[in-house]
């Protein structure tokens, strides 16, 4: 796998630095006129690739290509030559026959028998095959015949907060990560010991390597509790409706830069969009413009709320109210202003 990783960065960057050459000489390159020079040119050169699976440099090629593509829409930078040991990966698949995954071990193309630490049941076409800290990991995508379930609530607003991850209408709240945080010291202390290793010891590697499995827990942590959180939101209720948060807007400020960038809004309105579509509930977007923490929701009085209040005091009718739970009723009551979330067909998405 290492082998097929390493083959897949090295078509990956030799595509990119063609690429490059290209354009400076005044032509203009693509990726089908690559992967031609490649196979015609360059792979009879390297014989060691002869015993590696040839769909590597395919979808190797095919990666560059989305990434230039991206890059000239205008939603990425430019592409960057891959570096070993860095996002390492590789992605085969069995030559348009189904790869069927079923239990703990696996039969892959060209690979062979792999096996894994949870049980996998899925037909799927490709497989992308990754190293993170070390162990590896396999990802693909499967079809997912959405399961309607049984409604408790017809609407429900969600605000996300700062000081907690989410506040709903009904007064449930969850909670923020604590352990995230306790981990992210333990983060930073290993990286400020590790700041005097030579670079490339053996103590540097191993350090490394702590720190690379620690930052994966804290991506587990964070994933796991959004997941938990969408998943409630999109099976109980018929109606989700949250803030089309202005992220960019909220990162200019910096103290709030950090928690929000933590708790990955945008996953979060992500992974709502599918999972609303596989539960069969609705997701409703309410204009960013819409003043949620400023409106009284028991008389509808509107006063200015600076971030520092936490508790909602009514100059009109007196109700005192939480600020979260204040702004997530009114985003449920929020009617007429919301605009639907595009839906995302469940075959589309990856598990
Ligand atoms: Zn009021």
């Amino acid at each position: 796998m290492a082998q097929h990783a390493g083959y897949s960065r090295w078509c990956y960057n030799w595509g990119l630095s063609l690429w490059n050459a290209a354009y400076k000489y005044g032509y203009k390159p693509n990726i089908l006129k690559l992967r031609e020079v490649f196979t015609n040119h360059t792979k009879p050169l390297y014989p060691w690739m002869k015993n590696l699976s040839s769909k590597v440099y395919q979808y190797a090629f095919r990666s560059l290509g989305e990434a230039f593509k991206r890059f000239f829409q205008g939603l990425g930078k430019y592409p960057r030559f891959k570096k070993k040991g860095k996002h390492d990966s590789f992605t085969i698949d069995n030559c348009g026959k189904p790869i069927e995954l079923n239990g703990w071990s696996h039969k892959l193309p060209f690979i062979g028998i792999v096996k894994t630490y949870e049980p996998i049941e899925a037909t799927t076409k490709k497989v992308t095959i990754s190293r993170q800290a070390g162990d590896w990991y396999l990802s693909c995508s499967y079809e997912l015949n959405p399961t309607i379930t049984p409604k408790k609530t017809d609407v429900v607003g969600v605000d996300l907060g700062v000081k907690t991850l989410a506040t709903l209408s009904d007064g449930k709240v969850f909670e923020s990560l604590r352990s995230y945080h306790k981990f992210e010291a333990k983060l930073s202390r290993m990286q400020y010991l590790n700041r005097h290793k030579e670079i490339g010891s053996a103590n540097w590697k191993k350090a490394q390597g702590k720190i690379a499995r620690l930052h994966r827990k804290v991506a587990n942590i964070r994933q796991d509790a959004l997941h938990k959180l969408t998943t409630y939101l999109a099976k109980n209720h018929g109606r989700v409706v949250i803030e089309d948060l202005n992220v960019r807007g909220m990162l200019a400020n910096h103290k709030l830069a950090k928690s929000i960038a933590d708790q990955g809004f945008y996953e979060f309105r992500r992974q709502l969009e599918y999972k609303t579509h596989w539960y069969g509930s609705e997701l409703a977007i309410v204009d960013r413009f819409f003043p949620s923490s400023k409106i009284c929701s028991n008389c509808g009085h509107v006063q200015d709320m600076p971030l520092s209040l936490r508790t909602y005091n009514c100059k009109k009718c007196g109700i005192s109210i939480d600020r979260d739970l204040n702004a997530s009723i009114n985003l449920k009551n929020a009617v007429g202003l919301t605009v639907n979330a595009c839906g995302r067909s469940a075959a589309d998405s990856s598990g």
